[in-house]
């Protein structure tokens, strides 16, 4: 019985899946067509689920000299759920894909992972974000975004000179309680809790780099949050 049940879960979850992958493939052929059609035609990606929840990547883009036509891109199959993820990490994935259909594929690469995040990358995110908004694709949105929204991470808003910053964590190392320590104490910084994916493709707590948001909207989402959070409250959830 238990391996009728077995077989049975198996087989849900393969039509699930392909359907999964189904709808991602029209997604992205939605997405080429939007935002790189002025580059060229571009086939749709092969694209694959793929699970394993301990790998630090939710989608990657792959490419084989031995297949130039067209590259494989991989989805990490816990952020199938939340659209807005989804359509972020493919719309970076597709940043590569053309990346690479257009700018490598006349080199002679073995089985190559993706590529960097240069001055191709850089460009037509900027050009797909002018419309999606801020940080919707970002240089780390594949490896970054949180994979369901049901998980707390701590956001700490910091004033700077021009204007609120943010950076965020799941659990803070010893070196990033001090930091948030520090900048409670002498920045005048607040820290809370969320589960808010707005905020997670911002730079991470401890680094050097701040991130700022420039739409009007999002600055005052910050602000409120930043006027919410009390210092003590801060303190207490380290
Ligand atoms: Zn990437």
């Amino acid at each position: 019985m238990s391996n009728f049940i077995q077989q049975i879960t198996q087989k849900y979850q393969k039509t699930v899946l392909a359907k999964a992958a189904a709808n991602l493939a029209s997604e992205a052929r939605d997405l080429l067509k939007k935002y790189f059609s002025d580059l060229g035609d571009f086939p749709v990606p092969k694209i694959e689920i793929v699970n394993n929840p301990s790998s630090k990547w939710l989608g990657r883009c792959i490419y084989n000299n031995r297949d130039r036509g067209n590259t494989k891109v991989q989805i990490q199959r816990t952020i199938l759920a939340d659209e807005k993820s989804r359509r972020r990490i493919l719309a970076h994935e597709l940043v590569h894909h053309v990346d690479f259909l257009l700018n490598w594929s006349d080199k002679d690469l073995k089985s190559y992972r993706h590529d960097g995040h240069g001055t191709f990358f850089q460009e037509r995110a900027a050009k797909i974000n002018a419309i999606e908004g801020e940080n919707f694709v970002s240089k780390t949105s594949d490896e970054e975004i949180i994979q369901s929204t049901d998980k707390d991470y701590l956001l700490l808003i910091i004033p700077r000179e021009r204007g609120l910053a943010f950076q965020w964590t799941f659990r803070p190392s010893s070196k990033q309680k001090e930091f948030i320590e520090f900048n409670i104490k002498n920045k005048n910084a607040r820290l809370i809790k969320t589960k808010d994916l707005d905020w997670t493709h911002g730079k991470k707590i401890g680094t050097n780099a701040y991130s700022i948001p420039l739409g009007q909207e999002i600055k005052e989402k910050l602000k409120k949050l930043y006027e919410q959070a009390s210092t003590s409250a801060a303190t207490s959830t380290l």
